[in-house]
């Protein structure tokens, strides 16, 4: 690949890659029209997409093929699991998109109800690694087969005794009258880069696409509320407002009673936070998103 532009490895369609064009959308990347199937140029960075399945985003990015990737972690950890040769990659950014957990789960009806009850026991999954890893730390033995997809229909066909799937919902797992017992990994889509990249043009993108990366991840649960209080229980609304202790206090024309406060909440704003506001006499509140933020 030239190393005058930095190659980006996205999944072609699926669950990452919607998350990933919203993210680079977001952060102000413009994709030009092609009929290439496999990259993509950006107009506006010297950036391109590679468009790929993302079973092979880590060994792509390993090899050079492409400089960054965005991938699971689950996807990232079983690879790196599966061949010494990806130690070279490491996560630049943590996505925040994508979440879901890799889960051992059995037949509701059946004898398996915990990790040690599948001692000598045999587990279908498309995360052999990972899953072996968690049994062995557990010290369990446990034999994996190993499943391209539709893992839960494993145990109903007699393929194997219990499974280990990602799960976002658990509706999945109901429908096959499985159970989940015990979660083996946490993932979230991640920013992945090899160690040491020499292209000095490379780097001073991939830095600018974090910095934005990052903006609008922190912007994402970042709001900003708008409201009257009465001037006497100041300090009672400071204490509701979540992520923020320094909040901006005006006068309201007019009113000797009433100050208006304007805050930049940096944690989840919910229905409950409101109604503690209201509680403690806070009027007019009004709460809106942000579209952009740099530190
Ligand atoms: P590809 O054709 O690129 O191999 P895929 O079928 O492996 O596609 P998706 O189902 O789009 O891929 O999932 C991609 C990633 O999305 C998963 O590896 C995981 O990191 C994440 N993900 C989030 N929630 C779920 C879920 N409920 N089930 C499966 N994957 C999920
Ligand atoms: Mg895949």
């Amino acid at each position: 690949m030239s190393t005058e532009r930095l190659t980006l490895a996205c999944q072609k369609k699926g669950r990452l890659a919607d998350g990933g064009f919203d993210l680079l959308k977001r952060a102000g990347v413009k994709l030009a029209y092609g009929r290439d199937q496999l990259l993509r140029r950006a107009e506006n960075l010297p950036l391109d997409l590679m468009l790929i399945r993302d079973d092979d985003i880590p060994s792509f990015v390993s090899t050079g093929a492409c400089d960054y990737g965005i991938v699971g972690e689950n996807e990232l950890y079983e690879t790196m699991e599966r061949s010494a040769r990806l130690a070279n990659l490491e996560v630049a950014l943590k996505l925040g998109f994508a979440r879901c957990k890799l889960k051992l789960a059995a037949p509701i009806d059946g004898d398996i109800k915990s990790v040690e009850d599948l001692q000598g026991r045999s587990v279908a999954t498309s995360y052999p690694g990972l899953t072996a890893k968690f049994l062995k730390e557990r010290g369990v033995e446990a034999e994996m087969v190993e499943m391209g997809g539709s893992v839960e229909v494993a145990p109903k066909v007699g393929v194997a005794d219990a499974i280990c799937d990602l799960v976002s919902t658990g509706a999945t797992l109901e429908a096959n009258g499985l159970a989940a017992f015990e979660t083996v990994f946490e993932s979230e889509a991640v920013l992945i880069r090899r160690k040491n990249n020499p292209s000095v043009i490379v780097e001073e993108t991939a830095g600018l696409l974090v910095q934005r990366f990052e903006g609008v991840i922190a912007s994402r649960q970042t709001k900003y509320i708008l409201l009257n209080a009465p001037t006497d229980r100041i300090d009672e609304v400071r204490a509701i407002l979540p992520g923020n202790d320094a909040p901006t206090v005006a006068p309201v024309v007019g009113r000797e009673d009433v100050v208006a406060v304007h805050a930049v909440c940096t944690e989840e704003v919910f229905w409950s936070t409101l109604e503690k506001l209201k509680a403690v006499g806070a009027r007019s509140i009004l709460v809106m998103p942000i579209e952009k933020m740099m530190a």
